[in-house]
């Protein structure tokens, strides 16, 4: 989509990337760096000070309790460590649990390790896990689990409730959970993130993932956390070996600068959010369209037969992009069954002027297509 955005010269409201570029201390703390070094070998696990900070950011904001030097990797983005942490916990032959949707990364990678996936699915407009499909998904095959919270594309959070029922399942078969939770810092309207890490009997087999790129609005940076117990860190860290061996230093040292920001500076960040997500979806519903409830991350639903339009959701996407200079992603992109709804995401970390303009050819494409 975003290569057919840039051949229309369409408006991007499908890419997740802000349309701002970080704070500008934290840059120029990277530009320092580069000039004043380090610039060789940082250590295979990270710089001890973005180690440090990593701990003191995860104990500050989110009440978890870490040994920076046994349970703390850096990694070369959040997609790096989600392809250590498989490549680390699987074996050919062993199975994972996805939930419908999902992040593009999780099924090529396992596929890689030589897994196979079984599938849950989480439908609008909750969701909610389903307990009696979660305990069908899980056999004596199945090694981790894969989850993402808050859950890109739905802008859903799963709540600790879903989080115990996941956790229940992984200690009864014995199981790894590879936590995705890039999307920690960009929650809204007072809602809470709990870490796969905090629910009950998980502390030991949960490697909750990171991203300094979406912490701090520099999606280009590529620095990502893999935080777990020692024993798993260990075998995390020689599949990371091999993978990156290590990250930028001049990053690290500019991430481990922000991660110790006041709780304001993430306030700020949210209340900026908040503001893009309402302006889009005030003026998409003045415009017909039905917009889904987005409690977290950069994106929005839109349920396009609610919304008049009763199309399959890329058909719509290709048209969109094609015919009306708009850009979305379609949900199907994010399933490997078909979903039964058809719903389009759209990101909401633009300007106004690029919100504005994005609504009012989404406002043409409702009429072309409805
Ligand atoms: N997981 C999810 C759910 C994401 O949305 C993204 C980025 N879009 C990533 C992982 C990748 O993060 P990074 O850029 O740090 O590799």
């Amino acid at each position: 989509m975003s290569g057919l955005a840039r051949e229309t010269d369409a408006v991007n409201l499908g890419q997740g990337f802000p349309e701002w570029d970080g704070p500008q201390d934290i840059r120029e703390r990277a530009a320092k760096a580069v000039i004043e070094g380090p610039n060789q070998y940082p250590p295979m696990r990270g710089i001890p000070a973005l180690r440090e900070a990593v701990a003191e950011h995860y104990g500050r904001h989110q009440g978890v309790e870490l040994d920076w030097k046994t349970e703390v990797t850096v990694t070369s983005g959040a997609t790096e460590a989600l392809a250590a942490a498989l490549l680390a916990v699987l074996q050919p032959g062993d199975e994972v649990v996805l939930f419908e949707p999902m992040y593009d990364s999780y099924l090529p990678m396992l596929r890689r390790a030589g897994a196979t996936a079984r599938f849950v699915c989480l439908r609008p407009p909750s969701w909610r896990v389903d307990p009696a499909e979660l305990a069908t998904a899980f056999t004596d095959r199945t090694r981790a689990v894969v989850l993402n919270t808050p859950l890109n594309p739905s802008a859903s959070l799963i709540g600790a409730e879903d989080l115990a029922l996941i956790a229940a399942q992984c200690v009864k078969h014995n199981c790894i959970a590879i936590s995705d939770e890039v999307w920690e810092h960009c929650v809204f309207d007072g809602a809470t993130h709990v870490s796969m890490l905090q629910a009950p009997g998980m502390r030991e087999r949960t490697i909750k993932i990171g991203s300094a790129g979406k912490m701090f609005s520099m999606t280009g940076w590529k620095v990502g956390f893999a935080c777990a117990a020692p024993k798993l860190t260990e075998v995390f860290a020689r599949a990371h070996q091999f993978l990156t061996f290590t990250t930028p230093p001049h990053l690290q040292c500019a991430v481990a600068y922000g991660l110790a920001k006041p709780r304001e500076h993430f306030d700020e960040m949210c209340a900026q959010l908040t503001r893009a997500r309402d302006r889009l979806g005030l003026a998409l519903k003045q415009e017909g369209f039905h917009v889904l409830p987005a409690t977290g991350t950069y994106f929005s639903g839109v349920d396009l037969r609610a919304s008049g339009i009763d199309m399959d959701d890329a058909a719509f996407a290709v048209r969109a992009v094609k015919e009306c200079g708009v850009a979305t992603i379609p949900f199907s992109a994010f399933y490997v069954r078909p979903p039964a709804a058809s719903l389009v995401r759209l990101c909401f970390a633009k300007s106004d002027a690029t919100l504005d303009q994005g609504v009012e050819r989404l406002a043409k494409a409702r009429r072309l297509m409805a």
